[in-house]
Parts: C-alpha cells; structure tokens; sequence
C-alpha cells in the first residue's frame, strides 16, 4: 500500500510518521494507501526549512520566479492527465471534472506568470520640494495554506503559485482525505527548478493545523474549508498574530422566475446542483422558484436526472462519481431521510443506490426534494452531496429574502429573461459571487474569488488582486536626496510649499 509522505526542503520526507490515516478509493471502498500524519515537532521542521528558504528566495530576481512559474505551467500542462488520475482515484470525481479542475488551477499559476506587473508600485514625484513618494510591495515571510478535500489539486493552487511569486515560502497542509496530488505539484515545482524549501507539505489533521495556527514563524495563513473550521482558523490564526483569509461553507440558490428559459433553467439546475456529485462550494444546492415557475421546471429536471450517467469516475461516459468517504455518504443519507420526515416530497431518490461490481462505492444517487422550507435540516445545513432542494415562493421579493436571510453568502444566481429582473438581483443580493443565466458564477483568475457573511473570514478573497495584496504588504517610501536648497532643521509639519 502507499504511503504519502511529507515534503520538506524540496524532497519527499523521510521521518517515520507516529500516526498515519487511509486513502481511499471512492469508487470501491477499498483502501488504497496511508497518509502520514505530522506531529507538531514535523510542522516546526517544515516551517524552519521554509524560513530559511525565505532568505534568498525574497531576494530572488522577478524575472528568475516568474521563469520558475512559466516552466510549472508547462509541466502541469503535461501532467494534467496525471493530476485527473490521482483525482479520480482518491476523491472520486469524473476524469472529465478532474481535467476542469487542473485547468481552473492552472489559470491562477498563469496569473502569478505575470507577477512582474502585479507588483508594480506607484511613484508620485516632487510631493514636496525635492521629496518623492513611492510604494512598494514586499514579501510576508513563511505563509501557509490549508485546503478541503473537494478540489485537491485546484484549491492549493488558488495560493501557493502567488505566494511563491510575491517572494514568499509556503507550507501546504492539503486534506488528509486525497493527499497525492500535492505530492506531484511539489515535485513538479522542484522540477521547474524552484529551490528547495520554498514549497513545503505537510499531511496531517488537526494536529498539524494547530501547529501551523499557534507557530509564531508562520506570518499568514489562507483556509479554505467548512465554516465552523474557517472560523476556529480565523480565531486562532489571527489570536496568534496572523494575517488569515479563511474561506467557509455554502448554500448556494439559484432563483427562477417564470419568464425564465425553462429548458437552460433545466440545465443549469442539474448541472450544477449534481456536477462532482454535489461536493463543490459553487454547487447549487437550493432552485428557488417563483410563481407557477416549478411546476414547468421539475419535470425538465426529472426527465435530465433520469438520463444522468453515474459510476465510478473513470468509466466510460460517466457524469457523476461517488461521494469521498463511507462517512459523508451516511452523513448526506441522513439528510435525505431527515427531510422526508420533516415533509419534503422526494421527487427523485438516490438512497440505496449501487453500482455494478462495485457495490462497496461511496454512491448516492441524484435527489430531488420539492416543497423544501427554510426551517428543514436540508435547508439549513450545508449537505455537500447530490440533494437538491426546491423552494417554492409566490413572489420575487419573498425569493431575494429567503437568499438574503440564509447565513452563507457563497454563490448565487437567477434565471430570467428580464433585464430588469436581473439588475434588481445583482444589486440587491447578498453574496459575493452572483449569476445572471450563469449557475456557478466562479470568476477567472484575474478577479478574485470569496463570498460573503459566514461563507468567509477576513478581508481578503482568495487569488487575483486581493490575493496579491493578502500575499505581500505595502512599503510607503518618502525619498529626499540632498541638494543646495536645503534650508536646515524645520520643527513643523511640512507646508508643502
Ligand atoms: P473541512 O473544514 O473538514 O477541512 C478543511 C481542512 O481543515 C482540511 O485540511 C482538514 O484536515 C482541516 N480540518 C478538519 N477538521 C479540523 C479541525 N477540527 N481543526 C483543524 N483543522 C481541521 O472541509 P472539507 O470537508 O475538507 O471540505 C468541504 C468544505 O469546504 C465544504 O464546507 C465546502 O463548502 C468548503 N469549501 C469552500 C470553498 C470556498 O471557496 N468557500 C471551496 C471549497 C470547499
């Protein structure tokens, strides 16, 4: 069985883990490796490694970090079918999914190619006679990320290729749950010639993190996970001195309106509500219909459910894969037997189901709730799996409360055909991420990427500008040099004359 190990110093570690935890493969149930788990003494090694790494890679030329970022991109293009395999085999997800992911990654890695120009400072001359004024912005230090199990290969690379590129060393605590694709982006930076110790891993679980919130080398931390862990990050991250983003849970809607397109409704709704099996923060996990919109949108979707094609990730034509663990697979079937009992209608139900020859699978079929309200567990709660609820409301306004009134404020979107409908959406509604006929408003790299309310911690969203500033801090300078009109000492404040 495999065992994944640390990566400290630009090598994979060589200390022989305490504690290590199970890798599965989703799709049989069958374990397939072991992952070590750092003690808190690991995470020192790794982050004392990374300081040191730090004083000559902030001095590393733009150019030289820049060439570093052009070469990974090349190599993560030619592993990208790796990256998918290691994807499949231990999350679970479609190989199609998985090659989206790495690209959706990638995008950020040639985000950071451009550092030169994100780094710009801005110069005001002669602020005062003889005296000049500029910015500019430098390295944190030792920064760490710590990041979900649901996109393994994309959500690290949301950080550590712009921290690098701002001049900092980092430390990644992927999720213990599919480790292995850290492992090869660690290997395929130190082959892009990144000098060892300014991209470090560490597995692990609590511990681990803990270890990273309480060390006092550690500048910055970035998280993206659930949000009663975001937010134990951001309390104890920021308790400890830290500057912290921490990214949390979702409950995304998606209102439509009757004069919506039914049929791109339809498909959007089951698209995004049942792509990677649910197990995406953009997913949307509650259609708010308005009016009599629900009564000519369910049978669209019934009919797109029946048609899905679900099995293990690597099969042929497959859509949609199993759930990660056998425990998230009971935790998302308790929520469907839960809802049945507090009165949802189950329009499509995915208990007990299996799949040919592999019958020990995470698998729970696509489900679709009708007639949801908001005081139900699968309304309130984050499922993180193929439930869909549907809430019916009369009108417009009630459908905007329910999306304001929620506590997460992730992604949302609406669908219609009225422009006027769509403006009073993105101006009124409250979420950082909104969608007019686009149900996973995710944005590209060069804008950044957060919600709002219990769905983020801190000011900074994650990658784009906001990722760059999280990533650096900003220097004033206020330059004289001397010349013959200097006039002695002057215990004012400057005139500026
Ligand atoms: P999680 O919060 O359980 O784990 C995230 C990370 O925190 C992992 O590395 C894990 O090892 C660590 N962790 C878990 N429990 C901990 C504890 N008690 N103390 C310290 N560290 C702990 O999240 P997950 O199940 O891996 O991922 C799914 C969640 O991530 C969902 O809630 C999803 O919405 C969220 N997510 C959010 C975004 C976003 O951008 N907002 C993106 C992806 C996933």
């Amino acid at each position: 069985m495999k065992l994944i190990n640390h990566w400290i110093g630009g090598a994979s570690a060589t200390i022989a883990a305490t504690r290590t935890g199970p890798v599965y493969n989703p799709a049989t149930g069958e374990q397939t490796g072991e992952v070590a788990f750092a003690s808190s003494d690991d995470v020192d090694l790794a982050v004392r490694t990374a300081k040191q790494a730090f004083e000559t890679w902030r001095d590393a030329s733009l150019t030289r970090r820049q060439t570093i970022m052009f070469a990974f991109r090349e190599l993560v293009m030619q592993h990208k079918l790796d990256f998918a395999k290691l994807l499949t085999a231990e999350h679970g997800k479609t190989i199609d999914d998985a090659l989206g992911e790495v690209q959706r990654g990638l995008e950020v890695v040639e985000f950071a190619c451009n550092i030169a120009h994100l780094l710009k400072g801005e110069y005001s001359e002669q602020v005062s006679t003889g005296v000049d004024t500029y910015t500019m912005r430098q390295p944190l230090g030792v920064v760490a990320g710590i990041t979900p199990f649901n996109f393994p290969a994309m959500v690290p690379m949301w950080m550590y290729p712009l921290a690098i590129a701002c001049g900092n060393t980092f430390v990644l605590k992927p999720s213990e749950k599919d480790p292995s694709a850290s492992q090869l982006a660690a290997e395929l930076l130190a082959a892009a010639g990144l000098p060892g110790g300014v991209f470090n891993v560490v597995n692990g679980d609590k511990e681990a993190v803990d270890a990273i919130l309480t060390h006092s080398d550690i500048a910055a931390v970035s998280f993206v996970g659930s949000t009663p862990i975001a937010h134990h990050i951001y309390e104890t991250g920021t308790a400890h001195g830290k500057r912290v983003q921490a990214l949390g849970g979702a409950k995304n809607h998606m209102i439509v309106l009757p004069d919506a397109d039914m049929e791109l409704a339809a498909d959007a709704a089951v698209s995004a509500g049942y792509g990677s099996a649910g197990e995406r923060c953009m997913a949307i996990s509650v259609v708010v219909t308005v009016g009599d919109a629900a009564d000519r949108l369910l049978p669209k979707m019934q009919e797109r459910i029946a048609a899905l094609r679900i099995g293990p990730g690597d099969g042929d034509g497959i859509e949609m894969g199993p759930l990660v663990t056998r425990a998230h697979q009971q935790r998302v079937l308790g929520y469907v037997d839960a809802g049945e009992k507090e009165g949802a209608a189950v329009v499509a139900d995915g208990r007990g189901f299996t799949v040919d020859n592999h019958e020990g699978g995470f698998f729970v079929g696509p489900t679709l709730l009708d007639h949801v309200t908001p005081a139900m567990s699968v309304y309130r709660d984050e499922i993180f799996g193929p439930v869909l609820s549907v809430v019916r409301t009369e009108h417009y306004e009630d459908a905007i409360k329910l999306v304001n009134d929620n506590r997460y404020g992730n992604g949302t979107a609406v669908f219609t055909n009225d422009g006027g409908a769509a403006r009073k959406f993105q101006n009124e509604i409250q979420a950082g991420m909104v969608g007019i006929n686009v149900p996973i408003p995710v944005p590209l790299a060069f804008y950044s990427f957060g919600g709002w309310k219990d769905s983020i911690f801190g000011s900074h969203a994650i990658y784009g500008p906001d990722g760059v500033h999280f990533y650096t801090r900003q220097k004033v300078v206020i330059g004289r040099w001397p010349d013959p009109i200097h006039r002695g000492v002057d215990l004012g404040f400057p005139q500026h004359g």
